[in-house]
This record gives structure tokens, sequence and C-alpha cells, in this order.
């Protein structure tokens, strides 16, 4: 798949039309070899196709007319269903369009269909999706990330031009990084959470999933914006996010970066599990010194407990979250309950998966009494320390940089080996310290993206690895011009499955 500017170009001069590029498009989803896929309504796209191809035959020229995408399948779709990759809402069709899909309809952008995800987005593998694997489209066997795994999975195959995602603790940035495409996280209240179905509504944020840091400005354009509808949703001046950005060798010049400090997280390096990863990241960081940035060594000291904290925050939201699942105002309802009880008991029992019953049981006894200072005060008060460790980074250096993710994409039905390194309890997912890397600016309601920047050596020859620069709140327009500098220099982020040397 071209990136969104070249396509545009084709569209314009006629070299393609929308609807035959959406006709060879929907045929991929519904082949669905990926498994990232969850719903199609052909009509529904055909239907938009058409209408984008009137606009461009009236001489409209929009940057995202005509341009494939797909929804990760917890934002909530009037033509399509939104499952949120749970059973629980297996039929479930939602009156509205959820903001982000209203604004991104509006942008001229075609819907091929909603993606694949973790239910209820818990997850960093995508494989705590009800309705099956979704596959890495570098390496079958290779898990896609998660928890916007589909929609990483979908770009990366090139089967739709970009996707969005949401970001809990980073579920934009690991599955982009793992699937070797560009995901944002943007910071927290930047763009509408009307609409998406919520996991833990302080940490939620959507984002772009797409081929670069030019694209993700691109639809970050028609994505972010006050709504008054989510009241975090915050009120500033529209911005361009494409305006910094190059996007061609040429103009970068010579040390283009030369007033930049990029902070590395010594906390961070210190936990980098993959040689791979560390390899890939060393060699990135050795780019940014050639265009001319300075880099030094930063502390993130509460580090170790962000894990943690994250992982009591975000299911105590979740656990009241999904209290509304109850068998009578949405989705499945049990057949055989002859109590109230019953109902909520049976519903709640057939309709989530392992993992979020986990969460909604860890949620549960963190908030409960007894409990709540002990657990749920203690995650709060670890937030707000990691929050002011970021606030004094950026008094040392502009941005930070570290990997995506401290491994690779594991092998599918496994979880991840962190060998001695991981000495919590047999029972708790391994994946969790995964999110070691990203749950931090997630916390602190940061924004970050994450590119490309290589990939595994040896047997995981064709995993991609991720590198994220993480900045200040609302440095959006920053963080994309330096993401888009690397790529300026750069082609890990052109590379495709199918391409890859
Ligand atoms: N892996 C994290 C979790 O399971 C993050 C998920 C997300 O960002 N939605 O909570």
């Amino acid at each position: 798949m071209q990136d969104i500017r070249l396509l545009r170009k084709s569209l314009e001069t006629k070299k393609i039309g929308v609807l035959e590029l959406v006709t060879e498009l929907l045929q991929k989803f519904e082949d669905n070899s990926l498994g990232a896929v969850l719903c199609v309504n052909k009509d529904e796209s055909i239907k938009q196709a058409k209408e984008a191809q009137k606009k461009i035959d009236a001489g409209i020229s929009e940057p995202l007319l005509g341009v494939p995408c797909a929804h990760k399948d917890v934002f909530v779709t009037k033509y399509w269903k939104t499952t949120a990759g749970s059973r629980i809402l297996s039929d479930y069709f939602s009156p509205f369009d959820a903001t982000v899909v209203k604004k991104i309809a509006q942008s001229g952008a075609i819907c091929l269909g909603k993606s694949s995800c973790d239910e209820f987005a818990m997850g960093s593998a995508n494989q705590n999706c009800a309705f099956g694997t979704c596959l890495n489209p570098w390496d079958e066997n290779a898990i896609p990330g998660g928890s916007s795994g589909g929609s990483a999975a979908l770009v990366g195959a090139g089967h739709a031009s970009f996707a969005t995602g949401t970001d809990t603790g980073g579920s934009i940035r690991q599955p982009s990084a793992m699937c070797g495409v560009t995901g944002m996280k943007p910071t927290y209240g930047l763009v509408s959470r009307w609409g998406i179905v919520a996991y833990a509504s302080s940490l939620d944020q959507a984002g772009p999933i797409a081929n670069s840091a030019y694209d993700c400005g691109l639809v970050l354009n028609a994505m972010a914006g006050f709504d008054p509808r989510d009241s975090t949703s915050q009120k500033i001046d529209k911005v361009d996010y494409c305006e910094l950005m190059n996007g061609n060798k040429e103009k970068a010049g010579n040390r283009p970066l030369k007033d930049l400090v990029l902070g590395l997280p010594k906390e961070y390096l210190a936990a980098i599990y993959s040689e791979d990863v560390a390899f890939a990241f060393e060699e990135a960081v050795r780019t940014y010194e050639k265009l001319g940035a300075t880099v030094k060594e930063v502390s993130l000291p509460h580090t170790k407990h962000s894990v943690a904290a994250y992982y009591v925050i975000a299911p105590a939201e979740a656990s009241s979250n999904l209290s509304r699942f109850d068998g009578v105002k949405f989705g499945h309802r049990s057949s055989g309950a002859t109590t109230l009880d019953e109902l909520y008991i049976d519903t709640r029992s057939e309709g989530f998966g392992a993992e979020v019953k986990r969460r909604i049981l860890v949620g549960s006894f963190v908030l409960s009494h007894g409990y709540y200072d002990a657990y749920y005060n203690q995650a709060s008060k670890v937030r707000r320390l990691v929050l002011h460790d970021f606030e004094a980074t950026f008094k040392a250096c502009d941005f930070l940089l570290c990997p995506s993710s401290p491994v690779v994409a594991w092998d599918i039905g496994t979880q991840p080996d962190f060998g001695t390194s991981f000495n919590g309890p047999e029972n708790v997912p391994k994946e969790y310290l995964a999110d070691l890397f990203t749950v931090g600016a997630s916390l602190a309601g940061l924004p970050a993206i994450s590119v490309p920047c290589g990939f595994g050596k040896g047997n995981l020859s064709r995993r991609p690895i991720g590198l994220q620069v993480i900045g200040p709140h609302f440095s959006e327009q920053r963080i994309l011009q330096i993401a888009d500098m690397f790529q300026t220099v750069t082609n890990w982020h052109t590379l495709k499955p199918f391409e890859k040397t």
C-alpha cells in the first residue's frame, strides 16, 4: 500500500478509481487471511467509495478523501457490528458512530471494516480476542501485538492505508512496533473518547496507526479536536500536525536536529530484554546523533513501580466500566436464568473471557473496602510520582527515546520469555511486563509514537522492532517531526513483509 500522499495523487490523477481500490481491498478483508478483521459491510464501504469518487470528480481535494482505513472494534459504528473482541457484544450494533469514526468519515476516508483486538482492549498480544487469533503479517507464527493488533496487522500487510487504535497502556505503540508500522498515542484528552467502548477511562486514548509519521499526522489532523460529549476532551487551538514534517530527504538538511536534546531513560535501557531490541535501538540512537541531536542518559526512578500501578488502576476502572454489561442494557443475555442474580451471573460468566474476568476480580478487589487504601490509593500515588518523573526529565531533555517493547513479538500461544527477570507469581501473565516501556507515558497522559527501527536477528529475523519517542503534553507536532526526521534517513517504515531482505 502506497503512503497516503502517493495514493491521493493516484486517486486525483485517476490512475486508480476509489471503487476499484476499495473493491480490491474489501476482497482482502473478506478473505481475512490474517484473522485481523472482525466485521465487513461491503455495501456501506462501496457507498462511501462512490461518494468519495463523486467528490474527487467534482475537483474536491482533501488529504484523506478516498483513502481506505479500518477501525479498531472498540469504536462504535452504526453500520458495522461493534464487539470489542468480546462474546458479550458479539451481535451488538450501536445506534450511533463514535466521534472519531464520524470525523474520519467526514474527512472522506473509506471504512473497510472493523479490526480485531483483545477483548475490551485488555492484552498485549491480541490473544484475548473471543473471535480467534490474529497473525503478524511479518511472521505468521508471531503475535501481532495488542490490543490494537488487528489494526496494526492490516496496515502492516498493506490491506488498509491507516487504522484507528486505542492505547490505554501501550496498545497503539506496541502492536505498531511488532507489525513494523508507525503508531501514535496522543496526549490524553486530545482525541475524543465518545463512542469508544471504555476500558480504563482515565488512560484510554485513541490514535492513528499508519505507514509513516507523516501519515499519522494526516490522520491525527482528522481525529483530534474538542468534543463537548467527552468531559475530558481538551480545548486547544487547532494544530496542523504535519506542519513541521519535511517528508523528504533533500529538505532535511545537514544536522537538522542540532538543537534537540534526547533523553534515554536508564531504567528502560536496563530492562531491554532482547539483544535484537538493544541492537536496533542503539542504531537508532546513532541515527539521531548523526542528525545532530544530543543524546544523554536521564532517570525515571519510579519506573519499577509503573507496571504494578498500571495493573491496579486499569483493572479498577475496568471493573467499574464493565458493570454495564449485565444482560439487561447491552449485548448478550443468558437465556436460562430464572432470577435477576442468575441473569447477571450467567450473562457475565458466558460473555466474558478469562482475562476480562481476572481484571474484574482484581479491580473489584483493589477498590473494595479495606483494600482501597492499600492498593488503589497507593497506585494512584505512584501514578503521580511517575508523572513527576517525566516532568523532571523534560527539564533535562526535550524528548525521551526508548524502544517500544523490551522484546520482539513472541510466538502465538505463548507468553514472552523474561527469564529470571520475571519474578511475579506464576499465574500472572508475563505479557504484563512487556508493557514496561509504554505504561509510564499512559499513566502520565503523555503523547508518544512508535516507529519501525529494524528487525530481530536469527530465528526472529522477520519480527519488526519499534523505537519510541515520548514528549511533554501536547507536543504531538514536534514528536511527529522527530519521528519524520528519522524516517527521512531510514527506510524501515517503507519495507513490507513480502519485500524484506
Ligand atoms: N497491555 C495493556 C493492558 O492489557 C495495555 C492495553 C491497552 O493499551 N489497551 O492493559
